[in-house]
């Protein structure tokens, strides 16, 4: 399952899967109307087999936290009606307010809202299998407040255990090696794993 809340729709892997039923897609992005790459619509649900499996949310130009709030209870019902087996989130910081190539008005509580509830839903779905990816974001200072953010909310998950090695935390190359969500370090599951690349 593929969810992305950054302001594109797509991000060029919406079409390669439009009729594979195998992969669920979530895309909450700025009406193509308005913004590139002008598609992403709302009855765009999948093709054949597929149909049904995507779940496209344009948001209207200036739409904030509140806004977002709706549209996130359509894609956790999603998720969960579709039960995914992996989930790979793609958490652009292009639709916070301020962006200078899109018009959304997000503030980094929506990157807290969306990585708490897949974290949660990865726990009851998928044992714990989940990426997290960066994506797009062209304001410096909005990119660093939202995926702080997202980063505060999965290190509070993902916080030392009373049996954690200290040892595995100041590993840097551990953390490189995205394997430091450990047993001793999650309160989840060690398959979680974080990549900020967009
Ligand atoms: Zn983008």
């Amino acid at each position: 399952m593929r969810t992305s809340i950054d302001v594109h729709h797509g991000d060029g892997v919406f079409y390669p899967y439009e009729s594979d039923p195998d992969l669920i897609a979530i895309d909450i992005h700025e009406d193509g109307n308005y913004l590139y790459p002008g598609t992403g619509h709302a009855h765009e649900a999948g093709k054949g087999e597929a149909e049904g499996t995507k779940l496209n949310i344009p948001m209207k130009p200036r739409a904030g936290d509140r806004d977002f709030a709706a549209a996130w209870e359509r894609a956790e019902d999603h998720l969960r009606h579709h039960k995914p087996e992996f989930i790979i989130m793609q958490a652009g910081a292009d639709g916070l307010a301020g962006d200078p190539l899109a018009d959304l008005r997000y503030t980094p509580a929506v990157h807290t809202r969306a990585v708490k509830s897949l974290l949660k839903l990865a726990e009851e779905t998928t044992s714990c299998r989940m990426m997290v990816f960066g994506g797009g974001g062209y304001d410096l200072n909005n990119i660093e407040a939202a995926w702080t953010a997202l980063l505060q909310e999965m290190a509070r998950l993902l916080r030392p255990t009373a049996a954690g090695s200290p040892a595995c935390a100041s590993d840097e190359a551990h953390w490189r090696n995205r394997s430091c969500a450990c047993r001793h370090h999650s309160g989840l599951d060690p398959r979680l794993s974080v990549c900020l690349r967009g």
